[in-house]
């Protein structure tokens, strides 16, 4: 639980830098339309995993049901294993 919190913080922490600087990159002169385009999937990306580190902190501290939360990484192992199990 501690270390998901610190993961999470760490991951926003390093989120924000790199937002930082992505965007000091396009606000200089005549920005490049592929730098946009890469910055929006950069976002995206870490979009999605901010999400799946809180949805994370929301398993252990028992915020949503084991195994029905869409997005939740422990949710989706528990699912694959319950697939493995039935076949
Ligand atoms: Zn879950």
């Amino acid at each position: 639980m501690k270390f998901l919190q610190i993961f999470t913080i760490v991951l926003l922490l390093a989120n924000l830098i790199y937002t930082g600087c992505i965007l000091r990159e396009t606000l200089a002169p005549n920005p490049a339309i592929a730098q946009i385009q890469e910055l929006k999937e950069h976002t995206m990306i870490r979009d999605t995993q901010l999400i799946q580190a809180v949805l994370m902190l929301h398993h252990e501290a028992g915020l949503h049901d084991v195994g029905e939360e869409f997005m939740c990484p422990m949710c989706d192992q528990i699912k694959k294993q319950m697939q493995m199990v039935s076949k």
